[in-house]
């Protein structure tokens, strides 16, 4: 379930308020989830500076709070893998388009985002995804199996958020939606995924959102 204030990890792109592009709702019958609310859908277009036009989707239930998020490129793009290094406070500031089916990962951190049932998509930075991952571990505080490991991965996470770690961003996407962006040329580095590659990751579109080691 998206929480209220994932919206602010939209990264500006606020579908409740104020937008001026093209927007819309739309009704999609009887909710899946409770079979009695109805499932609306809010869009809206937005041009992502180096990436291209998308649709931000919103779904959302009233009845039982059902509430998730994804994006879709309004053009056809390749399947392909970003890689880049964070190494000071302004990269955290690199743009990162994450759809539902992309694959994260942070090896410094342990950290491995894999598309599945919950997964959402959504626009935001460097800086918005390691909060959306802090937010994503907190929950699992008061767990007695994790909690030595969690105290350990939320001081290096919050070590990540201040700029005083220097770590790796992987974004890999089967279908091509995701990326990582930078308005310095060279800093992402960018490379089609082999078409294996891409079958292999298909294959595993169905698995867990968020993986804590
Ligand atoms: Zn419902």
């Amino acid at each position: 379930m998206l929480p209220a204030c994932a919206y602010l990890l939209l990264g500006g792109l606020n579908l409740l308020t104020g937008y001026s592009k093209p927007a819309g709702e739309a009704a999609l019958g009887l909710c899946p989830f409770c079979r009695r609310g109805e499932l609306r859908l809010s869009y809206a277009e937005e041009e992502v500076v180096g990436f291209g036009k998308l649709l931000l989707l919103v779904y959302k239930c009233e009845n039982c709070g059902y509430r998730a998020s994804d994006l879709m490129p309004l053009e056809a793009r390749e399947p392909a893998s970003y890689k880049v290094r964070i190494e000071e406070v302004k990269d955290l500031n690199i743009k990162v388009v994450k759809a539902s089916s992309g694959f994260v990962e942070i090896p410094e951190l342990g950290v491995e985002i894999k598309p599945g049932p919950a997964s959402e998509g959504y626009v935001t930075n460097v800086e918005g995804l390691l909060a959306r991952i802090e937010e994503a571990a907190s929950t699992l505080k008061g767990d007695r199996g994790v909690e030595g490991n969690l105290k350990v991965f939320l001081e290096t996470l919050r070590k990540a958020i201040n700029g005083v770690k220097v770590f790796t961003v992987i974004v890999r996407d089967p279908l091509g939606i995701s990326a990582l962006i930078s308005e310095v040329p060279g800093k992402v580095e960018r490379r089609p995924l082999s078409r294996e590659e891409a079958e292999r990751l298909r294959r595993q579109l169905v698995g867990v959102a968020f993986e804590y080691k």
